[in-house]
């Protein structure tokens, strides 16, 4: 299959890597000169279990990308998804197919502006990466893909999708329970990801207080309820599991938005927590911790070089 990934960093990367050593046709479109250079000169050094590797792939700025691919995996932060589907317009043909595995909410309704919902593919996947410097990614750890077409329709395309995928050891399902995925993650995200951004606190630090542990069950709470009165059947149980995994087993991880905030670049809360906040407002509902989480994070974005940090 012709791929091209826009936002090449650790995830597109990662996705991108794998699916070219098991025989597809990718370009890696990014916006960064030195990922660029150095996956051309040397190629992009992936480290999985399996150990680092080389592997030969082709980089480019979108406006150098002149063939048609067969699909197109947005992998930028979503706050990039407007501007990385702008500077693909000329590469999504009348068959391209795009899909987003992004977290948060909105992406498909942001995608839409340039192809129709039969052509979105919608999902969501837990593998961890990282970007560790100019075409170096690595990933420790499994993960699997849930993805649906975002008109709820399965169609062969998407199974071929399902194939190459898992092939690629992408562990990739095709489930009409895609959402349930997407907000049971949100939920997890909106929860850690913003407490441990606020606080500057790995995530043991932060769970091991009393105050962290039931601010993030309070939040997954309120998320879930979000969900299921939006008719989406997604499980509390299911969320703090993975919590309770993350608190045991992820202690010095630090979540990407806390990350983001340490380096004073804009987060995507905005699809997080302001999604899950605009949604609660559409369905009549209040989420106090969740939108209080939302404020600060936006508040800190617009303060940045003003802060006290000594
Ligand atoms: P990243 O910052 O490592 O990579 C994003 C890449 O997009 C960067 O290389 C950046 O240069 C590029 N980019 C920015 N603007 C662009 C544009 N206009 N056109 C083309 N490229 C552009 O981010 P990531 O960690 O790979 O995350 C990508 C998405 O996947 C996010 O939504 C994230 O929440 C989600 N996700 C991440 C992980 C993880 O472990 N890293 C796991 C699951 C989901």
């Amino acid at each position: 299959m012709k791929i091209a990934v826009i936002g090449a960093g650790a995830m597109g990367s990662l996705f991108g890597g794998l699916l070219s050593e098991n025989g597809n046709d990718i370009t890696l479109v990014d916006v960064s000169k030195a990922h660029i250079e150095a996956i051309n000169r040397d190629g992009l050094l992936l480290t999985t279990a399996t150990g680092s590797r080389y592997i030969k792939v082709e980089a480019k700025y979108a406006k150098s990308v002149n063939e048609i691919p067969d699909l197109v995996i947005i992998f930028t932060k979503t706050i990039y998804s407007a501007d990385a589907m702008e500077s693909a317009k000329h590469f999504i043909g009348d068959n391209t197919y795009v899909m987003t595995l992004q977290n948060g909410l909105g992406n498909v309704e942001l995608i839409e502006k340039y192809v129709p919902k039969e052509r979105i593919i919608v999902g969501m996947t837990n593998f961890p990466s990282d970007l560790v410097g100019p075409g170096r990614v690595s990933s420790m750890g499994n993960g699997i893909v849930v993805a649906m077409s975002a008109n709820g329709q399965d169609h062969p395309f998407l199974r071929t999708v399902e194939k190459e995928f898992n092939k690629a050891g992408l562990n990739c399902e095709i489930s009409a329970d895609v959402f349930v995925h997407i907000w049971e993650k949100v939920a997890f995200n909106a929860a850690l990801n913003t407490l441990t951004a606020v606080t500057r606190l790995r995530i043991g630090d932060m769970s091991s207080t009393k105050e962290g542990h039931s601010l993030a069950f309070e939040i997954a709470t309120e998320v879930i309820s979000v969900a299921n009165k939006s008719g989406i059947d997604a499980k509390l149980e299911a969320v703090i599991k993975n919590l309770e995994m993350a608190f045991a087993e992820h202690e010095s991880h630090m979540p990407s938005m806390m990350q983001d905030m340490l380096a004073k670049r804009q987060t995507e809360v905005n699809f997080i927590n302001g999604a899950v906040v605009k949604q609660a407002e559409s369905v009549g509902m209040d989420v106090p911790v969740t939108r209080v989480m939302y404020s600060l994070i936006k508040l800190i974005q617009q303060r940045y070089f003003s802060q006290v940090l000594e």
